[in-house]
Parts: C-alpha cells; structure tokens; sequence
C-alpha cells in the first residue's frame, strides 16, 4: 500500500534570481522515492538550512526545495523490516535538506540507511534541540577524547561559542569536567556562556591575526567552529601534544598556517564532519546526549518556532544573529 496524503512544507522558489521560502501543500507522492517514509514532527534550524533557503548552489542545486537537514519522527510506511511504521527515529545530514526534500516539510521519504531509531526514553523534540549542530558539538568532543584529552590538561577553547555547534560544546566539556574558555564575539553573552558551563569567556580578539609562527600556549585542547584567521591563530596557542577540533567555516574556508605547531608541538588538527559519516558513528553520539552526556541547559532554554516564523530565522542566522538552539515544530 502506499500512503498518499497531502501535507503542509516550508518550500524555497528560485523567481528571477531570488529566493523566497514560504509554506506551500505538497502530497507524498511528490516526495522523492525512498524505503521509509516518515511524518516528521520537528526540526531543527541550521547553518546550512539558511544557505540551501538562499540559493546557495554549493548546498541546493534545484529549486523549488524543501530544505531542513535534520529531521524527527515516526515511520508511517516502509519497505524495511527493522524499522517498522510506528518506529519513532532521527535523520540527520547525507542528502536530507541539500537535494533531497528536508525536515522543513510534515513528510520525507529517505533510504532506511539514513535512519537512527530514537534512543528509548528520548523523544523527537529533545533530538532536534541538538540536533546535527548538537551531534557536531558531539563528534567534536567525542575526537578530543579519542586522542586522549582530559580535564587536568588545562584550558579547553571552544570558538563560536555562542552559536548552535559552540554552545553545546562548552556545555558538554564543561559536564565533563573541562576547563572550558568561551572564544565569542557578542560580550552581551558572556553571562550565558557562563552559565552554560564556560569558566572564561574572552572576545575575539585574543585570537587577533599576529605574524609570529607561533605564541605562548594557553589552551590544551579545543573545538573550532568558525575555521580562517582564527583557527591559525588557535593552533599556535594550543599546548604541546594537544588537539584542535575543526568542523566549520563562518569565519572562512582558508587556513594559512605553518606547520611548527604541527612539527614544533606535535599539535593535531582534528576533521570533523557529522553529515557522510556511518550512521552507526552518529547513533553512538544520540546514545550518549540521551543518556549521561544531556546538556540539560541547552534543552531548557531551547526556543520552538513554527513555519511561519522560518523566514525571519535563517535570516538572522545569515547575518550571524542567531545564537542558542531553535527547534521547528509541525505539530
Ligand atoms: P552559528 O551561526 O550558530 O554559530 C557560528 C558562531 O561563530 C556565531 O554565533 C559567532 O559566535 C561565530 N562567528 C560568526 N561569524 C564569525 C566570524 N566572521 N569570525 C569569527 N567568529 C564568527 O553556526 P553553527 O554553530 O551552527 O555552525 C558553526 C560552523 O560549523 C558553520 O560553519 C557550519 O557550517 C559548521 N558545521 C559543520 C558541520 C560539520 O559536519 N562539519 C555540521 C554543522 C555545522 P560568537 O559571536 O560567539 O563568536
């Protein structure tokens, strides 16, 4: 049997150039083919969301486009026997919301390889306050930790701290006892930072481009969300042996460094990326954040919005306004 029902999504259309979003009535049987298909109850709003809703081609070749790379809910028809209709589960990253019709609509149909069954006691809200910011958060801590980095090291930097990614990593680090130093550009969040577990919160201006191959080493470890300028400037302050996570690029792509903190201080540059990575790599992370790794702050202060408030808040996050974590709420 194939369910054919009509349903409410947030879509993009490309008119002359520009990109408007706005909430249109599709049916599944528009929904691109796929074992499962899913009524998605929330999502979550994303970096990437914005650049797929303003015609970024590099994340959204085709429009029209219903974006959102994280999705929740719950089977409602598949062709795959470990996950039955009924099985409440996560989607995050591959295609979702790039090319293939995201969260950002009541409906997706995906590959059964692209699903993680809900950890028992969560439910699709909780996920998608993380989500794949949160899993990212996740992942990054998850690679310090690999390479052996603890809290009686020292400082831990986390960059962008007062975004989606950064917010969760101070909270998680400090949850585990790091000592955790906020690296933020807005001072009217400091005072949150800190509340959510930072021990230090400092501008960006400590880590100001200087043409000095390396500087004195402060920091132990850390995650980096912004990527450019700041990230060469972080590795020549981290310690000896220490690690470094990478997984974004606000403050841009380029990275131009030496390669004495490499060679000098045997720093490691640590790759993260949340989306291409085996679902089983994920489903570890959402285990963990549903049990002893929940970041109880971030989950109380999450904000909900509806479809029709989509515009206004990927809006902000493009210009950089947008900070803590929003959930999308279809229900
Ligand atoms: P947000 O926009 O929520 O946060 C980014 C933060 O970076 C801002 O809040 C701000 O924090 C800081 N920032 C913004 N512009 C600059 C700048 N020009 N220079 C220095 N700092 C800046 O984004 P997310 O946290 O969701 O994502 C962060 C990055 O991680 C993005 O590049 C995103 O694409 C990437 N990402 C990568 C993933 C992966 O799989 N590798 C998955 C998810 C995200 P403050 O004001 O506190 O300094």
């Amino acid at each position: 049997m194939t369910i054919n029902t009509e349903f409410q999504a947030w879509r993009v259309q490309e008119n002359d150039g520009a990109y408007v979003g706005g909430e249109m009535t599709l049916n599944t049987a528009d929904l691109p083919e796929g074992d499962v298909l899913i009524r998605v109850s929330h999502s979550s709003l994303n970096y990437k969301d914005a650049l797929s809703a303003s015609g970024n081609k590099g994340v959204t070749r085709v429009f029209p486009h219903t974006p959102g790379i994280d999705a929740a809910g719950e089977v409602v028809e598949s062709a795959n026997a470990t996950l039955p209709a009924g099985q409440a589960v996560i989607v995050t990253g591959y295609d979702l919301g790039m090319n293939t019709d995201g969260g950002f609509g009541e409906y997706i149909r995906v590959p059964a390889s692209w699903c993680i069954p809900m950890p028992s006691g969560w439910n699709a809200r909780t996920a998608m306050i993380y989500g794949t910011a949160g899993l990212t958060a996740g992942l990054c801590v998850q690679k310090l930790l690999t390479m052996g980095a603890k809290p009686e090291q020292g400082k831990v930097a986390v960059t962008g701290a007062s975004g989606a990614v950064g917010s969760v990593a101070v909270e998680l680090l400090s949850k585990l006892g790091f000592d955790v130093v906020a690296i933020s550009g807005k001072a009217s969040h400091a005072e949150s930072l800190k509340a959510l577990g930072a021990s230090e919160v400092v501008g960006r201006e400590a880590l100001a481009e200087d043409k000095k191959p390396l500087a004195k080493p402060v920091y132990a470890n850390a995650v980096d969300t912004v990527g450019g300028a700041p990230l060469a400037e972080l590795l020549k302050q981290v310690q000896h042996s220490g690690s470094v996570s990478c997984c974004g690029l606000v403050a841009g792509p380029a990275l131009q460094t030496t390669v004495l903190p490499f060679i000098l201080r045997g720093v490691n540059l640590l790759g993260v990326d949340s989306v291409e990575i085996p679902l089983e790599a994920k489903a570890a992370v959402w285990e963990k954040f549903a049990s002893d790794w929940a970041c109880e702050k971030t989950e109380a202060s999450a904000k909900d919005i509806g479809r029709a408030e989509l515009d206004r808040a990927l809006k902000a996050f493009l210009k950089g306004e947008s900070s803590g974590k929003i959930v999308l709420d279809h229900t």
